[in-house]
């Protein structure tokens, strides 16, 4: 059985779970939700979050700080005083199961890290590397926090939709760390940031015609800064709104 099976879900409550902007708008698109019904950001001025693999974005109402784009946490349900990701759907602890079991409620659509945890690309990008189960960032906290409750094997992670979610995974926190440096070049306001990703996300089609013209990218750069030239016309109109 694997470990995730009457798993109460700890890596769902003790995580903080960085999304990229493609998460962000396929959740919104595929269940009707809006982004403030489940995006946050997470200050993170000591880098636990994002431990050099996912971006930072800054706000002008604290402009030292740097924030992690979130999913949200609500408090859970049966296990008071702790919290969990807000689309953990939870059940009541038992005799069996004392802190409950839990499954995610968006399963299908969750979001990147979601997928990809508690697996990693190795070096050469390759091979699927089962990583040991990392402690729990509330360690000494609350057992709703404790993880797995024993090491996977590696004839539990499916070897063909490991790697495709970890390429995928790898190349938007990529994408997403070249919008938060354009975003960074000056930042606007958290209220704002939601129109941002919807202009950036819904230009990412373009004709190719439109990509190789050269007063379009004249115009593209001067609106986006030093951004890799494949990559200018996706963020020029986000960054400019
Ligand atoms: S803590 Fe580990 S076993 Fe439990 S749901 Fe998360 S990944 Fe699965
Ligand atoms: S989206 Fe689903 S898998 Fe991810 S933290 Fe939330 S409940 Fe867990």
């Amino acid at each position: 059985m694997a470990p995730c099976e009457s798993c109460h879900a700890g890596c769902c409550r003790a995580f903080a779970v960085p999304l990229t902007g493609a998460d962000i708008m396929a959740i919104q698109r595929r269940l009707g939700l809006s982004f403030w019904d489940f995006v946050c950001r997470w200050a993170d001025p000591t880098g636990k979050i994002a431990r050099g693999r996912v971006p930072h974005f800054f706000f002008p109402d604290a402009p030292e700080s740097p924030f992690v784009i979130c999913l949200m946490h609500f408090d859970s349900l049966f296990l008071p005083g702790t919290m969990k990701c807000r689309f953990l759907i939870e059940c009541p602890p038992d005799d069996a199961h004392p802190l409950g079991q839990a499954r995610c409620g968006i399963y299908g659509t969750r979001p990147s890290a979601c997928r990809v945890f508690p697996t990693k690309l190795n070096a050469t990008g390759d091979l699927v590397v089962l990583c040991n189960v990392p402690p729990s960032p509330r360690e000494g906290g609350h057992p709703a926090y404790d993880l797995c409750p024993r090491e996977w094997e590696p004839n539990e992670i499916d070897p063909i939709q490991s790697v495709q979610d970890l390429v995928v995974t790898k190349y938007e926190f990529a994408f997403f760390a070249e919008i938060a440096r354009a975003w960074n070049q000056s930042p606007r306001s958290w209220e704002v940031f939601p129109e941002f990703l919807h202009l950036v996300y819904s230009n990412r089609v373009q004709r190719e015609s439109d990509i190789d013209s050269e007063p379009a990218a004249e115009k593209q750069a001067a609106a986006t800064g030093p951004l890799p030239t494949d990559r200018q016309h996706l963020v020029s109109n986000g960054a400019a709104a």
